[in-house]
């Protein structure tokens, strides 16, 4: 089978491997989607803490397939059965994963990390992946080339779960990347009065109001402040989610915000230099500041669920699709921030189930 094979930073080939090899509780995926995510880019550029130097890993966290095969153990899965994967896989015994956090997990393992993730033609998915509940069926409203996306938008659901957007709320999200226009779709879905999103790129901004963003405002040629303020008549926002890595917008987000307002700072910032963070905005205005990493997989399942029938809008966050053997050039599309998403298809991932 095709394999994208990541050898260490700036090494990605293209390479012939047998199908792996199927234990009795394990599942054989064939891969037919899986789409390039900024944590992809930055372990081809960086590696990975997880990944000591010199280990050979398949990227791709992003996944989604049809079984090919099941173990002799399995039960509730079979041959055909459309899934897609929740990538970080909890230990499913410390405190931690007891609580449902398994994206917290100290010790967890995680599909194109520590495990071969999705750039190849068929993933092996252990027994304990499906153990811990890290499968899910993919909805027949929604194609596999589409279903990908449901980890990022997990991601997003878990991080306005920790802000609670609600009805009336004003949401203001900085960035409008395939992040922040996740978010924009997800804040609409949870009630969200007014969702104003922020971005220098126009074409950018463009597909976030497709997807329910009901302000746009193109920061080449605007002060996003300025702009929040005239819109709520300088109240501020209920929320603000950052969804750019740069120390500036998250040092200036709790100027965003509105009394008792939440922030969530949803985009590391690698080796960027640390934001000063208005400490007495925290205390005098009881502002709530907090960040989220990844999902807990029941975000991922409640995600498939709220967006079921959202694909073709989904699909507006795919820019363009590429088959493995051109997988250079889907990580040049992604690097170049001019499209949105990569992703990387198999012929009939589109159709319906
Ligand atoms: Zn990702
Ligand atoms: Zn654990």
């Amino acid at each position: 089978m095709k394999t994208a094979v990541f050898s260490g930073p700036g090494r990605l080939a293209v390479e012939e491997r047998p199908i792996p090899e199927l234990g009795a509780g394990d599942l054989l995926l064939r891969v037919r989607a899986a789409s390039i995510c900024g944590t992809d880019l930055r372990i081809l550029r960086h590696g990975h803490f997880k990944l000591p130097e010199g280990t050979p890993r398949v990227l791709g966290h992003e996944v989604a397939g049809e079984v090919a095969a099941v173990g002799d153990r399995v039960t509730g899965f079979g041959v055909g059965d459309r899934l897609a994967v929740a990538p970080n896989i909890g230990c499913g015994a410390c405190a931690l994963c007891a609580r449902g956090r398994n994206q917290l997990c100290p010790d967890y393992e995680a599909f194109g990390v520590t495990l071969d993730g999705g750039f190849q033609e068929y993933m092996l998915v252990p027994a304990r992946a499906l153990a811990r509940g890290n499968v899910f069926r993919v909805p027949s409203t929604m194609p596999l080339d589409v279903a990908p996306l449901m980890e990022p938008a997990a991601c997003c659901l878990h991080g306005q779960r920790a802000v609670g957007i609600g009805p009336g709320d004003d949401v203001v999200i900085i960035g409008a990347g395939p992040i922040g226009c996740l978010h924009a779709l997800l804040a609409k879905r949870a009630g969200a009065a007014r969702v104003i999103i922020a971005n220098r790129r126009q074409s950018r901004l463009d597909i976030a109001g497709r997807l329910g963003a009901d302000v746009l405002i193109n920061a080449t040629d605007a002060d996003v402040h300025d702009e929040v303020m005239g819109l709520t008549d300088g109240r501020g926002a209920d929320v603000v989610l950052t969804c750019v890595s740069s120390p500036e917008v998250i040092a200036g987000a709790t100027d965003l915000l509105a009394r008792a307002g939440r922030l969530n700072v949803f985009s590391g910032l690698g080796d960027a230099a640390r934001p000063q963070i208005d400490v007495n905005a925290l205390h005098y205005r009881e502002i709530v500041m907090t960040g989220t990493t990844g999902a807990r997989n029941q975000d991922f399942a409640d995600g498939l669920e709220l967006l079921a029938d959202d694909s073709a809008l989904l699909a507006e966050l795919v820019s363009r699709r590429f088959g493995l053997e051109d997988i250079a050039a889907a990580v040049a599309h992604a690097t170049s921030g001019s499209g949105m998403k990569p992703m990387i298809t198999s012929p009939g991932a589109s159709d319906p189930a």
